[in-house]
């Protein structure tokens, strides 16, 4: 699998004359060799030449973590005290054009861009997108175990089963990662737990307001979660709930959401336009006169990363095809009143959008 992606991108090198992709911190690491690099000062770098073997540059005292993958790439290892921006150069060669991923250190592509000065230096993004943004089965299957972990936290939360009032906001968001992790996650990424007015600001950071009977709490949360090959794939779920019955002006901005999600939602097919399913949730949502509280786009991509390519947002006018992945999530948000978003993955596909989060829409009622 991983020698058919670095082949795929190979193609799509040569289509932009590019002679060398190199890769390290980041996404793109883990989806094209499926090792993912540790986050330190010390080098590690995935060298695909455009036409010879790839190589993975990995600090010695980190070899022992590399899952070795004959056909893939060949481990190339360095001590400290040796140079590992020379090493790199030595592998890249002395060509015109390279692809480095996106999220490398800074620090590194400096020394990279002085080591090889007559070289220019492009976004791997520019590889690597067309590439990930499209799923394939074994992909959307992937999202879809992640999803369903992520449904089934949901469900326990509208059920009342996670205790609200009385904790903090941060309490109940170790809970839920804590959940997380137990539905089969490796990582928890984001638990957000906004209460009251604090779900007016969309990513609110959970802290130690204490949570009170008679308000909403809006819970938008997601982790990792490894496919067969070890890749992770991301969860990404919004809901919400009212402690009690709800005020009649929540209520009615309630079901605007729910219907701008079901709208945007149904949009969602081959061949429509990104752009235009975030018209469409919008329009909603205008036509309810909440327009000027819906303050971010309609959705995000997701896949290895929790947020990649295709956004759903005005200005992209790139058509959905089968297997993009991404999320619809309207919201309202009243700045010191109230907030509240409704959030699914969906996946394009030809017989209609593929939901990856199935768990109630609507807005529960719990005791606390
Ligand atoms: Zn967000
Ligand atoms: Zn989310
Ligand atoms: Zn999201």
């Amino acid at each position: 699998m991983f020698a058919e992606r670095l082949s795929r991108a190979r193609v799509v090198m040569a289509d932009q004359d590019v002679d060398a992709m190199v890769l390290s911190v980041g996404a793109d690491l883990p989806y094209f060799c499926g090792y993912e690099a540790m986050p330190l000062e010390r080098l590690t770098l995935l060298v695909v030449p455009r036409d010879s073997d790839a190589s993975l540059i990995v600090p010695f005292l980190e070899a022992p973590r590399v899952v070795e993958r004959p056909g893939v790439f060949d481990i190339v290892s360095w001590k400290d005290g040796e140079n590992a921006i020379t090493l790199a150069a030595r592998l890249i060669g002395d060509v015109d054009k390279v692809a480095v991923g996106d999220q490398t250190w800074a620090g590194f592509l400096v020394d990279l861009s002085t080591e090889l000065p007559g070289t220019q230096f492009i976004r791997a993004s520019e590889v690597t997108t067309p590439i990930r943004s499209i799923k394939d089965t074994a992909e959307v299957e992937a999202l879809r175990a992640a999803g369903s972990a992520v449904d089934r936290i949901a469900a326990q939360i509208q059920a009342g089963q996670i205790p609200l009032v009385g904790r903090t906001e941060a309490e109940v968001s170790a809970h839920i990662g804590h959940r997380i992790i137990e539905e089969g996650h490796q990582k928890v990424n984001f638990a957000i737990v906004a209460s009251g007015p604090n779900a007016a600001s969309p990513h609110h950071e959970p802290g130690d307001r204490m949570i009170r009977p008679g308000e909403a709490v809006l819970f938008d949360f997601g982790g990792t979660m490894a496919d067969a090959h070890g890749v992770g794939y991301c969860s990404d779920i919004t809901r919400c709930v009212h402690i009690g019955e709800p005020s009649p002006g929540f209520a009615a901005l309630y079901e605007v959401l729910v219907a701008s999600h079901a709208a945007g939602l149904s949009a969602a097919t081959v061949g429509t336009a990104c752009e235009v399913v975030d018209a469409v949730t919008r329009s909603v949502i205008d036509d309810a006169g909440y327009g000027e509280f819906f303050i971010h786009r309609t959705g995000h991509g997701i896949g290895v990363e929790a947020h990649e390519h295709p956004n759903i947002v005005v200005g992209n006018d790139l058509p959905l095809v089968p297997g993009h992945a991404f999320s619809i999530e309207p919201g309202i948000y009243v700045p010191g009143e109230w907030g509240a978003r409704l959030e699914d993955i969906v996946v394009a596909a030809v017989a209609g959008p593929d939901a990856m989060n199935l768990a109630d829409h609507g807005l529960a009622l719990v005791d606390g």
